[in-house]
C-alpha cells in the first residue's frame, strides 16, 4: 500500500430523489464511521447536495459536486458556481468527468478553465481522464492521457496539492469490464511520469491516482493493493451503501 492516503469517492451521477440520497447517506455513515486512514467523499446531484451535506454533518464523509461552472455569479443560466457549491458543504468537485467530455462536449482549454476556478475559488478536484477503447486498441493511449494531463492542468502550480487525478478508461466506466490491476497500475505510472514532467518529482510522487471503471467491492483489493493506485471514483456500486462501503474498506488501513 502506498504513503499516500487513499481517497474513495462515490460519483452519484444523475440518480437518486431526495428521500433516496439522504438514506443512502445515513446508511453509509455507520458503515464507514471507523474505516480509518482512508478519505471518503460522495457526490450528489445538484438538487440533493444540501440536504446530503446536511445529513453528513460531523461525520468522515466529505460532498463533493459533479461539476461546477467558471464563474461566481451572474447570467449563465444553468450553471452553478464553486462558491455555490462550497456554501453547501462542498469541499470536492469533479472535473472532466468522461459524460461530460463526451456526452456534453467539454473540451480539454474548458476543463483546464473549470479546475482553475474551481481551485481557485477554494473547492479541490477530482480531475478524471481516461482513453477511448479505440484509442488504447490503435496505442494512443498515452499520447490520449498526456494530452488530457497536460492541457487540463496546464497552469497550475502549488494548488496541484488540492488535485486528484481519477484515471478512468472509459471502456471500463458502467460497463462491468473493469481494467486488470495490470492495466491500472501501468496507466498510474504514466499518469505519475506525466505529472513528473509537468511538476517535478515531489508533486509526482505525493499526488493521488484513483481508478475508476466498474469499481466493486470483489476487485477493489486487488486494485488498491497496486503500488500507484490510491483509491477509487466509484459509479454504479456508489449508490449501493453496502457495496460502497465495503470499497471503502478495502482501502482503509
Ligand atoms: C464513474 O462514473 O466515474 C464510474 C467509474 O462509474 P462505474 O463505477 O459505474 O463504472
Amino acid at each position: 500500500m502506498a504513503a499516500r492516503t487513499p481517497f474513495v469517492a462515490g460519483n452519484w451521477k444523475m440518480n437518486l430523489l431526495l428521500a433516496d440520497a439522504v438514506a443512502l447517506a445515513e446508511g453509509l455513515m455507520p458503515l464507514v464511521a471507523s474505516s480509518a486512514g482512508v478519505e471518503i467523499a460522495v457526490c450528489p446531484t445538484y438538487t440533493t447536495l444540501h440536504a446530503v451535506g446536511k445529513a453528513l454533518a460531523g461525520s468522515n464523509i466529505q460532498l463533493g459536486a459533479q461539476n461546477a461552472y467558471v464563474k461566481e455569479s451572474g447570467a449563465y443560466t444553468g450553471e452553478i458556481s464553486p462558491r455555490m457549491l462550497m456554501d453547501v458543504g462542498c469541499s470536492w468537485t469533479i472535473i472532466g468527468h468522461s459524460e461530460r467530455r463526451h456526452i456534453l462536449g467539454e473540451d480539454d482549454a474548458f476543463l483546464n478553465e473549470k479546475t482553475r476556478f474551481a481551485l481557485a475559488s477554494g473547492l479541490n478536484v477530482m480531475f478524471c481522464i481516461g482513453e477511448l477503447l479505440e484509442e488504447r486498441k490503435s496505442g494512443a493511449m498515452n499520447a490520449v492521457l498526456e494530452r488530457q494531463l497536460t492541457r487540463g492542468l496546464d497552469g497550475l502550480d502549488a494548488e496541484l496539492a488540492r488535485v486528484v487525478v481519477a484515471y478512468e478508461p472509459v471502456w471500463a466506466i458502467g460497463t462491468g469490464e473493469t481494467a486488470t490491476p495490470d492495466q491500472a497500475e501501468e496507466a498510474h505510472v504514466f499518469v505519475r511520469s506525466v505529472i513528473a514532467s509537468m511538476f517535478g518529482e515531489a508533486a509526482a510522487a505525493a499526488i493521488r491516482i484513483q481508478y475508476g471503471g466498474s469499481v466493486k467491492p470483489d476487485n477493489a483489493a486487488e486494485l488498491i493493493s497496486r503500488e500507484n493506485v490510491d483509491g477509487f471514483l466509484v459509479g454504479g456500486a456508489a449508490l449501493k451503501a453496502d457495496s460502497f462501503a465495503a470499497i471503502v474498506n478495502a482501502c482503509a488501513q
